[in-house]
């Protein structure tokens, strides 16, 4: 009987080569997979991890025409990579995340009007094309509105708070890079986020909701479980399940959402992918999200994630490093995760850390205590 996963010892090649990429190889090495990454730095995160790496640029049509020869399916680990060089290769070899979550999740515009046709909340929005739109649209939303690039955008990169008519020139300079989404300010409570799996079964499986605390826009904490009404969490999960099946997802996408203090919740942004927010599953949960990925592409029916013990993760940038290996003899429960980059930049993502406990809070005052993240 033929099967409908692959087997280990297939090989499954990753595009991008980050500590996502990184940690979704080591997750499949443990289950006996062989990996191949193509990224164009050499000695990448993930390449320190794979057992062979192509050092090429990611729209490098013949470097990813090798990739896809290599392997038995591909992935990537982030959504910034070439659509059209990706859809030379879907017709070689598997591609399960596809060529189509890619386009919509890479452009804001395609995911905005995809997620209204899906019938999912989201911030009020128009989309501009010259600041002349602004001048005219801005009242349509009121101030503040935040300004995004249509492409491109990550950790707040490529975008502009428009607190009040003197701000729109300067932010209209964003124009530059394209069309951009006007987007109203959403007055959350809190951040969240939920990854779900889907695999080409059509079972559908999510992880805890994930309260989310960002610095500079960039991921700062994430703890589990969210501070949030029971009522919002199911409702986070239903829409994250309902946007899994809409878009047929073969993979772990990671749905961010804005909460309100009425408990209104507002999807910001979908990444089609395992998440930074998703990190704590590593040890909190019965499964990680990056084992969940490599179940849901190699066709294997999915584990029912759940939390075994309440965490807090925290990001460590470049300017933590030094503070945390000073500190972490003093802290034996932490685990700490680090991602292999040798050039330590100020908010470069450099690893990562989750404490597991009873209590998030107790957590939350450790990690104060000893002053690395002021
Ligand atoms: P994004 O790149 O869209 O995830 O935005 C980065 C961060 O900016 C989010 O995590 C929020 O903290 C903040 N942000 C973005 N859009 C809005 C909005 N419409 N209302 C309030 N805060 C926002």
């Amino acid at each position: 009987m033929s099967k409908h996963y692959l087997l280990p010892n297939s090989t499954i090649g990753i595009i991008g080569g980050g500590q996502l990429g990184r940690m979704m190889s080591l997750a499949a090495k443990s289950m006996g997979f062989r990996t191949i990454v193509l990224d164009p730095t050499p000695d990448s995160p993930t390449a320190q991890v794979a057992d062979e790496q192509i050092i090429a640029a990611y729209d490098d049509k013949e470097a990813l025409n090798q990739l896809a020869i290599k392997s038995d399916v591909v992935t990537y680990e982030f959504e910034n990579i070439d659509y059209e060089a990706l859809l030379t290769i879907e017709k070689e070899v598997s591609i399960p995340q596809g060529s189509e979550l890619l386009s919509i999740t890479q452009d804001r515009i395609l995911e905005k009007a995809y997620l209204e046709s899906c019938n999912v909340n989201i911030a009020p929005y128009v989309v501009v094309v010259e600041p002349s739109d602004i001048y005219e649209k801005i009242n349509s939303l009121g101030y503040p509105a935040v300004l995004k690039t249509s492409r491109d955008g990550y950790d707040g990169k490529g975008q502009m708070i428009i607190h009040t008519e003197s701000d729109i020139d300067k932010a209209g300079e964003l124009l530059k890079y394209g069309s951009c989404v006007l987007e109203a300010w959403v007055p959350f409570d809190k951040e969240i986020s939920v990854i779900v799996a889907r695999n080409n079964r059509g079972q559908i499986e999510t992880f805890p909701v994930s309260e989310n605390i960002h610095r500079n826009n960039i991921l700062h904490q994430s703890i589990v479980p969210a501070r949030i009404e029971v009522e919002v969490e199911e409702e986070a999960a239903n829409i994250a399940k309902r946007l899994a099946g809409f878009l047929r997802l073969q993979g772990v996408l990671a749905v961010e959402m804005f909460v309100t203090n009425a408990g209104a919740i507002y999807v910001n942004e979908l990444a089609p992918r395992p998440h930074n927010s998703g990190h704590y599953t590593i040890e909190a949960c019965n499964i990680s999200q990056f084992t969940e990925h490599i179940r849901a592409i190699c066709g294997l029916p999915l584990l029912k994630p759940e939390l075994i013990k309440p965490a807090v993760m925290v990001n460590i940038l470049g300017q933590h490093v030094t503070d945390v290996n000073n500190q972490m003899g003093d802290y034996p429960h932490w685990f700490i995760h680090y991602y292999g980059k040798r050039e330590m930049k100020v908010n470069r993502k450099m690893g990562h850390l989750t404490i597991l406990t009873k209590d998030t809070n107790d957590a939350l005052t450790e990690l104060a205590k000893t002053k690395i993240w002021e």
